[in-house]
C-alpha cells in the first residue's frame, strides 16, 4: 500500500494522458501537468470533483509534450489559475512557435495556452504544504523538469523515470545527445534519497532502486543501437495517434510519417523512404501480436477498445 501525504492526490491516467498531481494547501490548489487535450474535459471534471467549489490556482508542467499540457487551456478557461512552464519554453509558447514546440513534430495537438511564469532548475515551489525542489530532468526532452520533495522524499519524475523505463529519448531522433542526458538524470536520481516516485504515466511506486536499475541497463541497450530507440519511437507515435483517432488507414499514417518530422527522423533512421510502406506494415503488425495495443483490418489500423 502507497501511502501519499493528504495534501497529494494523483489522478493516474492512461497513455493518452500523463499523470495529474493535485497538490492542495491553504494558500494554493495546484496542478503539476494536465493530460492530452481530447481528454481535457475528464481531466476538468477530475480536478472539480476534487477540489469542490474551490478553484484551481496553478498550473505547473514539467515539460510541454501533448499528453502533459493538453489540459491547460481548458483549465486556464474554467479557472483564472496560474501556469508556469519550464523557462527555456517561455518564448516558444508566448509566440505559439509551432515549429519549437513539438505538437506537430508528433503527429499530435495541443490547444493554445498562455503562461504567466517559469521554473527552472534551482528554483523552488511550494505545493501541498511542502516544498519542492526544481531539478532539470533533459534526455527524453530537453526541457523537461521534475519535482523533488526532500522532507517527504518524493519525486514528480515526469517522463524521466518509469516504474518499467522512461520516454522516448526525442533529442536523439534529430541528431542531438539524448542518451547521455538521461543517464546523468538517473544519476541524479539514484543520489538523491527518494521513498516514493510519481511518475508522468502509470502507478506510484516505491521501488526505486529497481526502477533505476531497469532504467540504466535500458539506457544502456538503446545506447548500443540508436535504432531501437527510433523504431521504440514510431511505435509510441503510432499507437498514442490511434488511441486519439482510434482508426486510420496505412496510407494515411503514412502520409503522417512525411508530416511529422520527428516521426520522419525516426522512419530515416530505420529505413529508406520508399521501404517506410513496408517498415510501418511490420510495426503495426507487431504491435497487434499478442493481443496488443492495435489490429490490423484490411488497409485499416484498429485501436484495440481497452
Ligand atoms: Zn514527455
Amino acid at each position: 500500500m502507497i501511502t501519499l501525504p493528504e495534501s497529494i492526490r494523483v489522478f493516474e491516467r492512461g497513455w493518452l494522458s500523463s499523470n495529474n498531481v493535485l497538490l492542495v494547501d491553504d494558500a494554493c490548489a495546484a496542478l503539476v501537468d494536465t493530460g492530452y487535450a481530447t481528454h481535457a474535459p475528464q481531466t476538468l471534471a477530475l480536478v472539480r470533483q476534487a477540489l469542490g467549489a474551490r478553484p484551481l490556482d496553478l498550473i505547473v508542467n514539467t515539460h510541454l509534450h501533448s499528453d502533459h499540457c493538453g489540459g491547460n487551456a481548458l483549465l486556464q478557461a474554467t479557472w483564472p489559475c496560474r501556469t508556469v512552464i519550464p523557462a527555456s519554453e517561455a518564448g516558444a509558447v508566448q509566440e505559439w512557435d509551432e515549429t519549437r514546440l513539438t505538437f506537430r513534430a508528433t503527429g499530435q495537438t495541443c490547444e493554445r495556452f498562455t503562461l504567466t511564469g517559469t521554473i527552472a532548475p534551482g528554483a523552488r515551489l511550494r505545493l501541498g504544504a511542502l516544498d519542492w525542489d526544481v531539478l532539470g530532468a533533459p534526455g527524453h526532452d530537453p526541457h523537461s523538469l521534475m519535482l523533488y520533495c526532500a522532507d517527504e522524499r518524493i519525486l514528480i519524475s515526469a517522463d524521466a523515470l518509469w516504474e518499467n523505463g522512461f520516454g522516448v529519448i526525442f533529442p536523439e531522433l534529430e541528431g542531438e545527445s539524448g542518451f547521455a542526458e538521461e543517464q546523468a538524470v538517473l544519476e541524479a536520481i539514484a543520489r538523491l534519497d527518494v521513498r516514493l516516485v510519481i511518475p508522468g504515466h502509470g502507478a506510484p511506486f516505491t521501488n526505486v532502486e529497481q526502477a533505476l536499475e531497469r532504467a540504466f541497463s535500458r539506457v544502456a541497450w538503446l545506447r548500443a543501437d540508436p535504432a531501437r530507440n527510433a523504431k521504440n519511437a514510431l511505435k509510441v507515435l503510432i499507437v498514442f495517434k490511434l488511441l486519439e483517432v482510434r482508426v486510420m488507414g496505412f496510407d494515411t499514417l503514412l502520409r503522417m510519417l512525411d508530416d511529422a518530422s520527428v516521426m520522419r527522423a525516426a522512419a530515416s533512421m530505420l529505413k529508406p523512404r520508399d521501404e517506410w510502406p513496408a517498415l510501418l506494415k511490420a510495426i503495426v503488425e507487431e504491435l497487434a501480436a499478442r493481443n496488443g495495443p492495435l489490429e490490423v483490418d484490411g488497409a485499416r489500423i484498429v485501436a484495440r477498445a481497452a
